[in-house]
């Protein structure tokens, strides 16, 4: 069956397929590298080339779709990138990657030989940390942003390195050969524009009746480590005007963080994620407390001032309390604004085919984001989430949702590849 016989069956058929990998009851868990991971990316690979395209892995196990008549490499022409990641979390869902992944197959079949730009699909190895605790390594790679001592550095829970884990799956066909010296991924295509298809993750565009949302912002966070160091005292026999309590220290923080991203109103957001006493007895005043704080927001340097600001705070709950306090920013990133142009040209196509659609930002981070912050024009389009549920296996978008979705996402890479680079 040709996408232009039924696209909706064939889209169907193409998501009931890579379901099939690393299925779990109606989840499904596809680990970067995996034997699930490898069947599926094989699996695509082989549906690529029954409708006419060329499907060619680079030494990370990216895989992309493309017009045969297009030699990747060096030498490969300016291209539109249009895909989204082929792993899930631990029992994940269905459509998280998945759905950006087969609307890049379909766009690439569907512009072979078109525009300006030549359309290619592809599929990144790895977006979750599903595997690796490191983030992004599909779209890193795919950009030549990543250093050969990683691939040792890198390691999963059993130890097992990502030039280990690469090794394998090259022997099954997954991945290409490494090149030697520092940059082990040399780019296969230079990308022009970014497109990436993705469930929304959250329950705004189902509540709201919407078909589409066009994102135009991924929020930034900075995550905080607090250590309190107070004194551990007898629970019973000390005063309360003599104590200086880490765990009530920590507690009160906590609630001073919460307020001030309240005050500060959306889309700023503070978590204080979790507090871990010592010793965490019942009659032991807790002498000392961890504390993990992140704040998001969407705009540039909001994350960094916010993170600031409750720094401030910690300091004067800390002081006031005659507790000591260390704070470390233990990780963070910068928001995403996506390209103008692109949120430009997705609205007024929406408009055009009467699809109701809302500007949004995106609390959670997609392959997208680390082509914007290269510097490529990249957007993401989200489809609604039935209950907003998502890395989990009641992930689920409405077939009648997917298809305009798809469709939407095809014409809009048909318009983006008719302007040169
Ligand atoms: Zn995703």
């Amino acid at each position: 069956m040709s996408p232009q016989d039924d696209p909706t069956a064939v889209l169907h058929e193409l998501l009931e397929g890579l379901a099939r990998f690393g299925r779990e009851g109606t989840g499904v868990t596809r680990l970067a590298y995996s034997d699930a991971w490898c069947e599926a990316q094989r699996w695509l690979a082989e549906r690529a080339r029954g409708l006419g395209l060329a499907a060619t892995t680079d030494a990370a196990g990216n895989l992309f779709f493309h017009d045969p008549a297009v030699v990747p490499g060096a030498g490969a022409p300016p291209v539109l990138l249009v895909g989204s990641h082929l792993d899930t979390v631990v029992s994940g869902g269905r459509y998280d990657g998945a759905c950006g992944v087969v609307a890049g197959l379909l766009a690439a079949a569907a512009l072979r030989g078109h525009g300006a730009l030549s359309a290619a699909g592809f599929v990144t190895c790895e977006e979750e940390g599903s595997r690796f605790p490191s983030p992004f390594m599909g779209a890193r790679s795919l950009l030549g942003q990543v250093e050969a001592g990683e691939l040792d550095a890198v390691r999963d829970g059993n130890g097992v390195s990502w030039r280990a884990a690469l090794d394998a799956v090259r022997t099954r066909g997954c991945a290409a050969l490494l090149a030697p010296g520092p940059r082990p991924f040399p780019p296969l295509f230079r990308p022009a524009r970014m497109l990436e298809l993705h469930i929304e993750q959250g329950p705004v565009l189902e509540a709201e009746g919407l078909a589409l949302g066009i994102v135009t912002h991924i929020a930034g966070f900075r995550r905080l480590r607090v250590r309190l160091t107070g004194e551990a005292r007898h629970a019973g026999a000390t005063p309360m005007r003599l104590r200086r309590d880490a765990l009530a220290a920590a507690a009160e923080i906590a609630l001073a963080v919460e307020a001030h991203a309240r005050a500060l109103g959306e889309p700023a957001v503070a978590t204080a994620g979790f507090a871990r006493a010592e010793p965490g007895l019942y009659n032991v005043i807790a002498g000392a407390c961890e504390l993990g704080l992140e704040v998001r927001h969407v705009e540039p340097g909001r994350p960094a001032a916010m993170a600031a600001e409750v720094e401030q705070l910690a300091r004067g709950v800390a002081e006031r309390r005659g507790v000591a306090l260390e704070i470390v920013e233990v990780s963070g990133q910068d928001p995403t604004t996506f390209a103008a142009p692109l949120v430009a040209a997705a609205e007024s196509l929406a408009k055009e085919r009467g699809l109701r659609f809302r500007t949004m930002a995106s609390g959670a981070g997609h392959d997208a984001m680390v082509f914007a912050h290269a510097g490529v024009p990249a957007l993401v389009v989200f489809v609604p989430s039935r209950g907003g549920i998502s890395h989990a296996p009641g992930e689920y978008t409405l077939p009648e949702q997917l298809a305009p979705g798809l469709a939407f996402a095809i014409e809009l890479a048909r318009r983006v590849s008719e302007e040169p680079a």
